[in-house]
């Protein structure tokens, strides 16, 4: 593969008008989500494909001030200079000229896992088969490409809302609801109580990055408590409960016998292991578009395999990047579960009510068609690279906005 040119456009979804959510000492304002397209040519004029960011994390974003609109100079800049006019024969060999550019851990990471995905796009057109094939001649795998999905949606609800969505989630069939508490403890209490009470065969995921965020606010011993009790509901994990870099918070907590998730905050696929090492996870949460691109990840499942421990990828974003990381469940070992976010107009879900958490069309509209969803199951496309087309039209239809895309704004005390 010849690369002659490296492209990165930063687009914004709005949300107009935008939506205020009440969390426990707090409002949580969300403005937009953005997405960072790059764009891969090849001397003979192919193209591979990939979305990525700042950060994976909003939070981050937020308060480290890094923004979607920077990190796509970046990539135009430095990192183009580095990889044009080179030749790589497979997407590995990426990683290690993008390492020669000097730049921040976490924008570093950001950028190989961009073009490592990309780069994996070209090679499946190149020889004419899917990333998973891929995938899977190399790990010695026979790829599924039937992938039970989770859906991901639920953000600081009353508790009425939360049931009324999981019950829509699950008429469509999805293998388990995952949803962001938030509220206050009785509140997060009555959730979970009344989440297993008014759904049948589903699991309950919780997604408490938001606890962290809290500050001093629940405080240890009363998010111990929670997660213990959410244990005791048989909640299928609880996600992110302390800062992700609180490593003897995960395994304190893991003391309890509760189920526990993370990763997705993690700023290589090195951190990725070094949080299994912990011992202190059931489930670890890497990207392909956060974690070193399918080779980063590859090296986190292969520590995940013959351990008990399993690797459920994060997916939070464009059908794009849902497409990118189901490749990865398809073709590498040990791998049978996907995030699917759930946003309001999903074309592919049957929306009375609609089960989305805010609007997010560009997650939809950066694929020209749609993927296949049906019954709460990914197929994952057969045709040679990602097996998708991307819509060019979006960089016209989803010009960047300034700021970030979430704002918290915490009650006087
Ligand atoms: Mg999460």
């Amino acid at each position: 593969m010849d690369i002659s040119d490296v492209r990165g456009y930063a687009l914004s979804s709005p949300i107009d008008p935008h939506q205020d959510r009440l969390f426990f000492g707090g409002t949580r304002r969300l403005l937009k989500r953005d997405v960072v397209l790059i764009v891969v040519e090849t001397r003979d004029g192919e193209q591979g494909y990939a979305t990525a960011g700042a950060s994976s994390s909003a939070m981050r974003e937020y308060f480290e001030g890094e923004s979607q609109g920077t990190f796509a100079d970046i990539v135009e800049g430095s990192v183009a200079d580095a990889i044009e006019g080179e030749t790589v024969e497979q997407p590995a060999e990426i990683h290690d000229l993008i390492d020669s550019v000097d730049l921040p851990e976490r924008i570093q990471t950001e950028a190989a896992s961009a073009l490592d995905v990309a780069l994996f796009d070209l090679r499946g057109k190149e020889v004419g088969a899917p990333i998973y094939e891929l995938l899977g001649e190399e790990y010695d795998t026979t790829p599924t490409v039937e992938i039970p999905l989770y859906a991901s949606a639920g953000m600081y609800m009353q508790p009425d809302g939360y049931v009324e969505q999981a019950e829509r989630i699950e008429d469509l069939g999805f293998m388990g609801y995952k949803y962001r508490p938030g509220i206050g403890p009785d509140g997060d209490r009555e959730t979970v109580e009344r989440l297993v009470e008014s759904t049948d065969e589903m699991e309950i995921m919780l997604d408490v990055h938001t606890w962290w965020k809290l500050g001093e606010s629940y405080g240890r011993d009363t998010v111990r408590a929670l997660v213990e009790h959410a244990a005791d509901h048989g909640a299928y994990w609880v996600e992110e409960p302390v800062e992700p870099s609180d490593r003897a918070g995960y395994v304190e907590l893991a003391e309890t016998g509760a189920p526990l998730a993370g990763g997705e905050s993690e700023a290589s696929s090195a951190g990725l292991v070094e949080l299994a090492r912990t011992g202190a996870l059931d489930y670890l949460q890497g990207d392909v578009r956060h974690h070193n691109g399918y080779t980063g990840c590859l090296t986190a499942i292969e520590y995940c395999t013959n351990r008990e421990i399993a690797f459920v990828p994060h997916n939070f974003g464009t059908w794009l990047g849902l497409i990118a990381n189901a490749h990865l469940v398809a073709g590498a070992p040990e791998v049978r579960l996907l995030e699917y976010p759930v946003f309001e107009r999903d074309p592919v879900l049957d929306g009375t009510p609609d089960p989305g958490m805010y609007p997010f069309d560009l997650a939809f509209d950066i694929l020209d068609g749609q993927p296949a969803v049906e019954n709460g199951q990914l197929t994952v496309p057969d045709g040679p690279g990602l097996g998708i087309d991307v819509d060019l039209g979006v960089i016209e239809d989803y010009p960047f906005i300034e700021g970030p895309w979430t704002e918290f704004h915490y009650d006087d005390r």
